[in-house]
């Protein structure tokens, strides 16, 4: 089991407090998207989760232990980075399997894994090129083969679309909540696109200004939000 339970988590940079004590329980499988406008906290919360950012009070837990002490290694987390953050001198394979290579483990395990995860992302002929010499759906692919290969308990995206062209953006959208279904590995998203939210959330976490606004399904968001914010910022158009 992978829920993750974030409990009065505060952050502070010196003297500016980003977030302002944060409460949201995430349940095993589910697809949680944190939405809200730019500088709302959204980053800094899944990068505490992820353990690239320290906690400044509070607590996370995920599968039920504290995790505000462990470094990012050994949180059983994987985060989808925008497809840039590709690696352009390794292969789709080499990018692939880069995380699993640097936790030593053995050879036909990660043969295997790469196998797995080709198939899910329809990777499979694409395996010896260069990221250059792809899409940009196909480096999204990639970017996403890299975490799964692990088999995280647990995944976290952030805005991990906001570089691909609108159409490609909707089919992006869809394959991930396929895999979602496939996977059913406990999933927060990021993004500040409502629309975005709005398709693929289980659950929504509405921020603004560090705060949470409120936490609903989609429809309960829709019929009945909290505030004007929510209301406004739910019901604008992309
Ligand atoms: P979002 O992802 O919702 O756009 P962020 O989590 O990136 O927002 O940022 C929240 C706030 O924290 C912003 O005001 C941002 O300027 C500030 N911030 C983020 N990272 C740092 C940092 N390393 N040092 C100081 N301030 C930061
Ligand atoms: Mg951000």
């Amino acid at each position: 089991m992978a829920e993750v339970k974030i409990s009065g988590v505060r952050k502070a940079y010196g003297a500016l407090n980003v977030l302002h004590g944060i409460d949201v329980d995430i349940a095993d499988g589910e697809f949680v998207v944190l939405v809200g406008p730019s500088g709302c906290g959204k980053s800094t919360l899944l990068r505490m989760v992820a353990g690239l950012e320290g906690i400044t009070s509070g607590t996370i837990s995920i599968g039920g232990k504290a995790v505000n002490n462990l470094p990012p290694k050994d949180r059983d987390i994987a985060m989808v980075f925008q497809s840039y953050a590709l690696y352009p001198h390794k292969t789709v394979a080499e990018n692939m399997v880069f995380a699993l290579r640097l936790q030593k483990q053995p050879a036909d395990v990660i043969r295997q894994r790469l196998q797995a995860a080709a198939e899910t992302l329809d990777l499979v002929p694409y395996l010896d090129r260069y990221p250059r010499q792809l899409s940009g759906g196909q480096r999204q692919r990639v970017a996403m083969g890299r975490a799964i290969v692990r088999s995280p308990q647990v995944f976290l995206f952030d805005e991990p679309l906001s570089n691909l062209d609108a159409k490609l953006r909707v089919q992006m959208r869809k394959e991930i909540k396929e895999l979602h279904q496939r996977l059913k590995t406990t999933t927060i998203y990021v993004t500040h696109d409502q629309v975005e939210a709005m398709t693929m959330a289980d659950k929504i976490v509405v921020m603004q200004g560090g705060n949470v606004e409120q936490i609903g399904s989609p429809l309960e968001l829709y019929d009945r939000p909290n505030n004007t914010f929510v209301a406004t910022f739910i019901g604008s158009p992309s």
